[in-house]
């Protein structure tokens, strides 16, 4: 395995098992003192270790080679396993925000013990850890899931310190479970719409970045010695395989074997130095 693929897989398995533990402690927590907030930031953080086993599966499969049937490879198999991950949260967060407004009507009572206050402490620490662990792992892999990880577990941080506050604030506010409860259930459909955006955009088509068309003018320019006015550039996002469909403009009374050879170096350079395949069509100026 390369040493990026490491290290990614060694953040997945971390969060997995961190997840799993937090799940252990906050739903015994939320048992014991009867709180809907607890448990429901609980039924979350399963959800993260299960994200993160989908997003290793992911990877794993998103490594296989390009064959006849999949010519672009098994890069959007990643994006498929988010998209299914923010359809699990979702639903999670249907259901507590369900249950909130429930508890908010008929009333309930649950006692905030020093086992909810030290639980939700544990949760916010070790949430903040990790982020720094994978903020830091994304730097050096460049990996765009792991930051968007890193960022759910600050955001997770976040909860937990709501969850803290509103736990102090409770003897003196009636329906601070409810309110809660809702909150975190907000926290939980944000989450599952940023997956899902994540994962949609790229299948849906994108527009190329305006970095990304500095690059290509840079190379076309350079390359071909003509002002080629690149233009109608689309690109096709597949994870780790990119298609790119461009057109440049050459003139009208050039052969067609030298307006080939052009294009030929420009889509080599594009691959060699992008790694995106591209695809360009040839116009004479008019
Ligand atoms: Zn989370
Ligand atoms: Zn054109």
């Amino acid at each position: 395995m390369q040493k990026r693929t490491k290290q990614i897989f060694l953040a997945g398995w971390v969060s997995i098992i961190l997840n799993l533990l937090l799940f252990l402690l906050k739903y015994w927590a939320g048992l014991i003192s009867g709180s809907i907030a607890i448990i429901a930031d609980a039924w979350h953080t399963l959800t993260d270790s299960l994200s993160s086993v989908i997003l290793l599966i992911g990877i794993k499969i998103s490594k296989k080679k390009p064959n006849v049937k999949r010519p672009f490879g098994y890069g959007r198999a990643e994006l498929i396993s988010s998209i299914v991950i923010g359809v699990l949260l979702a639903m999670i967060g249907f259901k507590f925000f369900q249950e909130s407004i429930l508890k908010l009507i008929n009333g309930g009572n649950e006692i905030f013990g020093k086992t909810a206050i030290i639980v939700t402490i544990i949760s916010l620490i070790v949430k903040e850890v990790m982020a720094q662990y994978s903020f830091y792992i994304a730097r050096k892999t460049k990996s765009v899931s792991l930051k968007a990880d890193a960022w759910h577990h600050r955001s997770d941080a976040i909860s937990s310190l709501v969850i803290l506050i509103g736990i102090f604030i409770s003897p003196y506010v009636p329906y601070v479970d409810a309110i809660l409860g809702i909150l975190v259930s907000c926290f939980i459909f944000y989450t599952a719409f940023d997956i899902f955006k994540d994962a949609v955009n790229p299948i849906l088509g994108e527009e190329p970045g305006k970095e990304l068309i500095d690059e290509l003018n840079k190379i076309t320019s350079t390359v071909s010695g003509y002002d080629v006015k690149l233009h109608h550039v689309h690109i096709h996002n597949y994870g780790n395989h990119k298609e790119l469909t461009c057109h440049i403009v050459l003139p009208p009374d050039m052969r067609l074997s030298e307006a080939a050879n052009i294009a030929d170096t420009i889509e080599k350079k594009i691959l060699e130095d992008l790694n995106i395949v591209a695809t360009i069509k040839k116009e004479p100026y008019k």
